[in-house]
């Protein structure tokens, strides 16, 4: 049985995750999508508010589990015998970091492996401070955003729908 996880903010989920989310899903027997409890970093939506949020997003795939975690990406992927971590990459910008955390987190357990995806060609400029930065101004963040969670992430972005 391969556990992989998927690690974020998912500050809200946008297709750019999910399309991560669910080609990742396909590859392995079990999929975990961890949501980092980053609270000091006053994120827009709660904890338990991202969690719900991917929970709908992802409500179609089986293989499927939403958690929390807080502390080293490696201690909770040790505590659910993940042996992968999967990442999107968007472009260069997102290499170097991404290459940086593959190889502390390599040095920090090393049973564990960083997989790499490349994000859609669709998705390649979109992220989750792209889409708030948008709402916030009333701008149509429906192309960037899960149908399921369309309407949710606009009230709380925007205050509404125009
Ligand atoms: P963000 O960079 O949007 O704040 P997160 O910290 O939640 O996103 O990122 C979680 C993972 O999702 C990272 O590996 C990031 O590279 C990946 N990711 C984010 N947006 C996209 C996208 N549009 N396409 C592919 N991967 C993405």
């Amino acid at each position: 049985m391969r556990t992989a996880i998927c690690p974020g903010s998912f500050d809200p989920i946008t297709l750019g995750h999910l399309d991560i989310i669910s080609r990742a899903s396909k590859m392995f027997d079990k999929l975990v999508v961890a949501v980092l409890d980053n609270s000091s970093k006053q994120p827009s939506f709660t904890l338990d508010e991202r969690v719900a949020l991917i929970k709908k997003a992802t409500m179609g795939i089986n293989n499927i589990e939403i958690m929390s975690f807080s502390g080293l990406l490696v201690d909770f992927a040790k505590s659910i015998n993940a042996s992968i971590i999967v990442k999107g990459l968007r472009a260069v910008s997102d290499f170097e970091y991404e290459f940086q955390m593959a190889l502390i987190n390599k040095e920090l357990y090393p049973d564990i492996d960083t997989v790499f995806l490349t994000s859609d060609s669709k998705y390649m400029y979109l992220s989750s401070s792209v889409v708030k930065e948008i709402a916030m101004h009333k701008g149509d963040i429906k192309a960037f955003v899960p149908n399921e969670i369309y309407t949710e992430v606009v009230k709380r972005l925007s205050g509404g729908l125009k």
